[in-house]
């Protein structure tokens, strides 16, 4: 029965680890793969994660399932974190948050939702973009992917004009994924400006919002900051759908940790949408697990434990900071061919060098350093011991 399968192209970033792991060059450098990074070049397990971990082993008395729906402490305070100060709509039941499988389900879950009960057909996402977007939205059952322009090549600076231009022509109805913050993978965003012509055009086009939220805190530091452009949409009076992940900001990556909030202008369709949504999730993996949603929830409700992870957000993006500028600072001194401001204009995890392919191809194999071959590197795999290392390496590709 399994004799017509073909093999499917390996999935480049989880490719590069596994290669990376297999290498035993002991100058191996990692920035492939979107996790945080110690200054030890080590994963983080954060501590008040720890600290929330543990309340919750002591509270749990069985492994019953969830609601179908999810952990409501967790879905309010993770919607709240996101929209600000939302109380009284989550009360009347406007906004509501459904648990996810990380940010990769609530993009699933709420993809299917669009094309199934808002008949939507069409969805953009930004060139380039986060390479799973693709799959997740079409798998959702989308007819048609289209792109709008983001990145500017030559200014290594963001397209506006390009942007406006493909959101002006996108049909009415299309869904549009918008990344809120820490752009992924050119690691720059709208301003704030900027995000108003965006919010101006959608709403005379009437396109659909769909924000992706992986990295809130992981831009500024600031989670209040991160979370301005949803915000603003929400203020201008929009309905949309956002997807948030605690994969980054709370170091969760494989407790899949997840929220799908949606914003709606009345109560009227409530009861008929969170309905629908329950008949998604039961028909995809019937209910969400506990652990990763339940620590989240710990931390986000208790004033200490929260005000703790965010002084660790802080310290996180203050090391990528750091890093940037003395990325920058060692291409510069070594006379590194082309202009590198670009490294520290960015924000989030990422940077998006400008690198091609072949260069990336190159350094992999002379100096065993792993990045994806559009150029984006991860700036939490850089640390004072390899930093000097990867510069030198650019250094030499761009000459060849
Ligand atoms: N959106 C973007 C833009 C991302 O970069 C990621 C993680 N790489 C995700 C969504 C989803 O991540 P997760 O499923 O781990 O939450």
């Amino acid at each position: 029965i399994f004799s017509q399968v073909q093999e499917a192209a390996p999935i480049e970033v989880f490719n590069l680890v596994k290669l990376f792991n297999e290498d035993n060059n002991p100058s191996k450098v990692n920035l492939s793969v979107g996790a945080y990074r110690t200054e030890e070049g080590k994963p983080y397990y954060i501590p008040v994660v720890k600290k929330a971990e543990e309340l919750v082993l002591q509270d749990t008395v069985n492994h019953e399932y969830l609601p179908i729906l999810g952990f409501e402490p967790f879905t309010k305070a993770a919607s709240q974190l996101l929209l600000g100060d939302i109380i009284k709509r989550q009360e009347e039941g406007t906004i509501f948050g459904v648990q996810s499988i990380s940010g990769s389900g609530a993009l699933r879950v709420g993809g299917e939702f669009l094309v199934k009960h808002l008949n939507c057909t069409t969805f953009y996402y930004s060139t380039p973009t986060w390479e799973n977007h693709h799959l997740v939205f079409m798998n959702s059952g989308f007819k048609e992917a289209k792109t709008y322009r983001y990145w500017d090549e030559e200014k290594r600076s963001i397209d506006c004009n390009g942007l406006y231009e493909d959101l002006l022509n996108a049909p009415e109805h299309s869904v549009i994924i918008l990344h809120g913050c820490a752009h992924n993978p050119t690691g720059l965003d709208l301003t704030e400006e900027q995000w108003k012509k965006v919010a101006e055009i959608m709403k005379e086009r009437e396109l659909i919002p769909f924000f992706d939220n992986a990295y809130q805190g992981f831009a500024s530091g600031d989670v209040e900051k991160d979370a301005w452009s949803v915000r603003y949409f929400l203020d201008q009076g929009f309905e949309f759908l956002c997807s948030q992940s605690f994969s980054k900001n709370v170091g969760l990556y494989n407790e899949r940790a997840g929220n799908l909030t949606f914003v709606l202008n009345s109560v009227d369709k409530i009861k008929a949408v969170k309905s629908q949504v329950t008949m998604i999730v039961r028909g995809m993996y019937s209910n969400p697990p506990n652990h990763g949603a339940r620590i989240v929830s710990t931390i986000l409700n208790n004033d200490e434990l929260k005000k703790e992870w965010l002084d660790t957000l802080k310290i996180m993006t203050n090391r990528i900071k750091n890093m940037r500028k003395v990325l920058r600072e060692n291409l510069e001194e070594l006379g590194t061919i082309g202009k590198w401001n670009h490294v520290t204009n960015q924000t989030g995890m990422f940077s998006y060098t400008g690198l091609s392919a072949s260069h990336v191809d190159y350094i992999q194999e002379k100096y065993h350093i792993y990045m994806l071959r559009s150029g984006r590197i991860n700036i939490c795999g850089l640390n004072m011991n390899n930093i000097k290392y990867v510069a030198e390496a650019i250094t030499d590709a761009l000459k060849n």
